[in-house]
């Protein structure tokens, strides 16, 4: 059985990975439009890949039933260290891998489809396909092969430049399948403040989402300052939240956090201010304070003055 893979990102690596366990004569063979395998996985969480989550709830899903029934026995932390990538939590159910490099998931990946001799072959592009009998003809960029099976593993169209493009979709539906309506999700979120300055720094907060002056959400992650906007995980889910509520004015509030991980009131504030001329500086950056008495236009002697 000749088996193609069109895709190879983590969704079309797993899939080799199983069907090889499973199968070991079978022949399985990843096609990559890219020069390499695992663009997305390399970018993924940062640097860091976000691997799992342990509180992860299946009503997240669109076809939540169909998802339960093929995960509810599926213990991510025993399947990843099967695969030889022990994890660890952060941020209470966050799952990352112990070294926190994607780029290692990816090594470690790679190893794992040479050492049960999975091909894999690059800068292929499938174009189209039709089936025959019991074959399906994979027509790419530069030659066509029958197989006898072919999964699609291709992704979004999220990311042009790590992969995911979204030109097989027009393909698809010109053989026949549905592609329900794309709206992105979980991406970075561009504020109309000018948060340059910011470039770079990160901060663990309490980040709500406002609509008509009503929170419609909340929850505690790291946010990540861009040159245009805000990022992390806990943006990048408020970012699906904006879109699937319908949001028209959203608003993002980020609230300081204290010692014990709640809101800092402003009473706290005050006692450290006590004996701290900036007291921000407790708290959060030099360039995160530095915006703050700006944005707010206070002087910095002159913070808890009313
Ligand atoms: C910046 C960033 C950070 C992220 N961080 C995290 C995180 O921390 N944790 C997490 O769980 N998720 C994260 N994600 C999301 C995660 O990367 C995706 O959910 C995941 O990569 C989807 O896997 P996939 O295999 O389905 O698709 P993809 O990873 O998109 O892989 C699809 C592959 O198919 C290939 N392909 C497409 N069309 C063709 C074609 N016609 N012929 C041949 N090959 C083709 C593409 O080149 C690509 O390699 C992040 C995404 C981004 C962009």
């Amino acid at each position: 059985m000749k088996i193609a893979i069109i895709g190879g990102g983590p969704s079309g690596i797993i899939a080799a990975i199983e069907i090889k366990k499973r199968n070991p004569y079978f022949e399985v063979i990843i096609f990559e439009q890219k020069d390499s395998l695992g663009k997305k996985i390399k970018a993924s969480g940062n640097g860091r890949c976000n691997i799992g989550n342990l509180n992860h709830n299946f009503s997240v899903y669109k076809n939540e039933k169909i998802v339960e029934n093929i995960l509810h026995d599926y213990d991510q932390e025993e399947y990843l260290k099967s695969l030889g990538i022990l994890t660890k939590t952060l941020y209470d159910d966050y799952l990352y891998p112990v070294s926190e490099s994607a780029n290692n998931v990816l090594l470690i990946l790679m190893n794992k489809l040479e050492e049960l001799g999975v091909q894999i072959k690059l800068n292929a592009k499938l174009i189209d396909y039709d089936t025959k009998n019991d074959t399906v003809n994979l027509f790419f960029s530069d030659g066509a092969i029958v197989v006898d099976r072919v999964i699609f593993a291709t992704g979004g169209k999220s990311s042009p430049n790590l992969g995911s493009d979204g030109t097989l979709f027009p393909i698809f539906e010109k053989h026949g399948y549905k592609i329900e309506h794309l709206n992105p999700g979980l991406t970075p979120i561009r504020v109309k403040e000018n948060v340059k300055t910011l470039f770079g720094q990160r901060l663990k907060a309490l980040v709500s989402l406002e609509e008509n002056e009503q929170i419609i959400h909340q929850e505690v992650g790291e946010v990540l300052f861009k040159k245009d906007g805000l990022s992390g995980i806990v943006i990048m889910n408020i970012s699906s939240q904006i879109i699937n509520k319908g949001c028209k004015n959203p608003r993002i509030n980020i609230f300081l956090l204290n010692n014990e991980g709640s809101i800092l009131s402003f009473d706290e504030f005050k006692i450290v201010a006590q004996d701290n001329k900036n007291p921000l500086l407790t708290f959060v950056s030099e360039s995160i304070s530095n915006y703050v008495h700006e944005l707010a236009n206070i002087d910095k002697n002159k913070l808890l003055e009313e």
